[in-house]
């Protein structure tokens, strides 16, 4: 067998061996009382995770990609514009999944490893009347945080919806839906919840399923949540078959969340990006993005002078640990590291280490 290798990229992040082993028990029936049961469970569980008491949670066979494009369409009309904050690779697509159905959609972008300042966003809205107001959460591109709290208390009682994409944050940064009163949040399966990619997650508020009742008919058919809402109330029912061992695992996976509790896994999230990047600004690192925006799920890292971004990778990979590499302006500049997920501090003291003796193995100077 392939030797496991820690993965510490953006997504998808390492599997607890529990999720494993549901994820391998043989395939029941999709509407068997077990299946019925962990569905059920999994979809009350998503709902504590994201401080939702009212919404309609839905998990459906996917990914983020499709999450965002559920998100869009079962809230926005053709006729209607939206608004995104993006901050880098995601907010794009957000805008690219708009053009692509005809939805209006204006952009404010902020620079690279930033994120868009809520007075920018004050500014737009007294401008112009948005159907809905689409944020990032994290950037996978950047390991920028937008502030989406103050994003939400810059919205309420507006009548603009509030889309969070938290592919990269749902489960390991605080997202209130209740309380900050967000719309939609939309997430998926690889990242904070650690469970292997295969779906999509979304979870509406009560205005916004009013919104999609209120449209007569939305340009899908899949991606329609009206046609799972049955489902998801009762998932003894069919409407297309849902992926049986992955929906197990991912109860299962939401059950070790919910087990360690919300707030002590924010806050491990919170200590383990710290500590990953104390140990590498002492190794000589500096970090891609701006102070006041870190991200407590991921970092993006420029190497130091001498360090070259191939060699790095793959001796790090000989060591046991997978980061991922730079996009867009800064490829080959910096390294993109995930921290999130079911991660342990013994796993991070093992990347540490793994990091240290690759520098002196690619020859870095140490210069002490
Ligand atoms: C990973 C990611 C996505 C895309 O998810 P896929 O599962 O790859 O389709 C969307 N948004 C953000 C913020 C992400 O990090």
């Amino acid at each position: 067998m392939e030797k496991e290798k820690l993965l510490l990229i953006p997504g998808p992040t390492p599997v607890h061996p529990r999720i494993i082993n549901k994820l391998s028990l043989p395939t029941v029936s999709h509407v068997s009382p077990i299946m019925i049961s962990e569905s059920k469970d999994a979809l009350e569980n998503l709902k504590k995770i994201v401080f939702c008491e009212s919404g309609e949670p839905f998990i459906v066979a996917g990914a983020g990609t499709l999450s965002m494009e559920m998100a869009l369409l079962n809230t926005v009309m053709r006729e209607e514009k939206i608004l995104v904050l993006s901050q880098g690779y995601f907010g794009d697509r957000m805008s690219q999944i708009a053009e692509s159905f005809g939805i209006g959609c204006d952009v404010i972008q902020s620079a690279w490893g930033e994120a868009v300042s809520v007075e920018e966003l004050e500014a737009r809205l007294s401008q112009e009347n948005y159907a809905a107001v689409a944020s990032t959460h994290v950037d996978t591109a950047t390991g920028a945080c937008a502030p989406v709290k103050d994003y939400a208390e810059l919205l309420k009682g507006s009548n603009s919806l509030f889309i969070i994409d938290g592919v990269c944050a749902t489960g390991g940064i605080e997202e209130r839906m209740d309380d900050w009163d967000v719309d939609v949040i939309l997430t998926a399966a690889q990242k904070c919840f650690g469970v292997p990619p295969g779906l999509a997650v979304v979870v509406m508020s009560e205005r916004a399923m009013q919104k999609r009742k209120q449209m007569k008919s939305i340009p899908a058919y899949y991606a329609d949540l009206l046609r799972w809402l049955p489902i998801m109330r009762d998932p003894s029912k069919y409407f297309s078959t849902p992926c049986v061992n992955e929906i197990r695992a991912f109860y299962e996976g939401t059950e070790i969340m919910l087990e360690e509790g919300m707030e002590k896994r924010f806050d491990r999230h919170e200590k383990i990006a710290q500590t990953f990047r104390a140990a590498l600004k002492s190794f000589g690192f500096k970090l891609f993005t701006k102070a006041s925006y870190l991200a407590d799920t991921l970092s993006v890292v420029y190497y130091p002078e001498g360090v070259e971004d191939k060699s790095f990778r793959s001796t790090l990979a000989d060591k046991g640990v997978i980061v991922a590499g730079g996009l867009g302006e800064v490829a080959g500049k910096v390294f993109r590291m995930g921290h999130m997920g079911n991660l342990s501090f013994s796993q991070v003291e093992f990347a540490i280490s793994a990091i240290e003796s690759t520098l002196s193995a690619v020859g870095y100077d140490w210069k002490y």
